[in-house]
C-alpha cells in the first residue's frame, strides 16, 4: 500500500487492520482478566494510540499508569542502554499489571522493564506489545498478548515516531531512508 506522505516509503499495517486487531487483542485480554482489575502501564511515548484504543475496547474495569524509558536518543538505531525518565504514579505491590508497548525490537527495553517491575512485587506481569521485531531480539522476552509480527525496518505512525514526528499517522509506515544518514 502507498501514501502520499513525503517520509513514508508504503503503508505495512492500515488504519482498518490496526483497529481489528486491537479489538480482537482487547477481547482476549477482558477474558483474561474478567476476575480482576488489572492495571496498564503505558511505556511512553509509543504506546499511548495503541493503549487508548486497547482500553476503549476492554471490557474489565482497569486503572492506568506511565513509564516513559530511554534508549533511542533520537535515532533509529537501539543503544541498548535503558533510562527511566518518568516512574509511575501507583504501587503496583499485589496488583495484576498489564505492560502496553508499542514494539518490541531488541528487548533490552523489555527486559530492563520487566526486571525493574518484578521488585515491585506486582501479582501478575504480563506483556502487550502492538509489535514485535523478533528476528532483532538479544534476549528473550516473554510476550503475552502481540499485535503483529514485523520485518526489520523502521516504522513510525499510530504512536510511533522518527525524531518525534509521525505519531499522528493512523496507520504503521516503513519510513524512506532518513537524509542524515542516507549521506553517512
Ligand atoms: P528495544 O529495546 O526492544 O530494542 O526497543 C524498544 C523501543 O525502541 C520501542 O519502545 C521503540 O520506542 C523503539 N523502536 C524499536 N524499533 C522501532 C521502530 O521500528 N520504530 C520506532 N519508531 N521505534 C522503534
Amino acid at each position: 500500500m502507498t501514501t502520499n506522505h513525503p517520509a513514508i516509503d508504503k503503508i505495512l499495517i492500515s488504519k482498518d487492520t490496526l483497529q481489528k486487531r486491537v479489538q480482537e487483542l482487547a477481547k482476549e485480554i477482558s477474558q483474561d482478566y474478567k476476575n480482576t482489575c488489572p492495571v496498564f502501564i503505558g511505556v511512553l511515548k509509543g504506546s499511548v494510540m495503541f493503549l487508548a484504543d486497547l482500553m476503549k475496547n476492554t471490557a474489565v474495569d482497569h486503572s492506568v499508569d506511565f513509564l516513559c524509558p530511554s534508549s533511542y536518543a533520537g535515532g533509529t538505531k537501539s543503544t541498548g542502554i535503558v533510562r527511566l525518565l518518568l516512574d509511575l504514579r501507583e504501587s503496583i505491590e499485589g496488583k495484576d499489571v498489564l505492560l502496553v508497548e508499542d514494539i518490541v525490537d531488541t528487548g533490552l527495553t523489555m527486559n530492563y522493564l520487566l526486571e525493574n517491575l518484578r521488585t515491585r512485587r506486582p501479582r501478575s506481569l504480563e506483556i502487550c506489545t502492538l509489535l514485535d521485531k523478533s528476528s532483532c531480539r538479544k534476549v528473550s522476552v516473554p510476550i503475552r498478548y502481540r499485535g503483529f509480527e514485523i520485518p526489520n525496518e523502521f516504522v513510525v505512525g499510530y504512536g510511533l515516531d522518527y525524531r518525534e514526528l509521525y505519531r499522528n499517522l493512523p496507520y504503521i509506515g516503513v519510513m524512506k531512508p532518513p537524509k542524515a544518514e542516507k549521506n553517512k
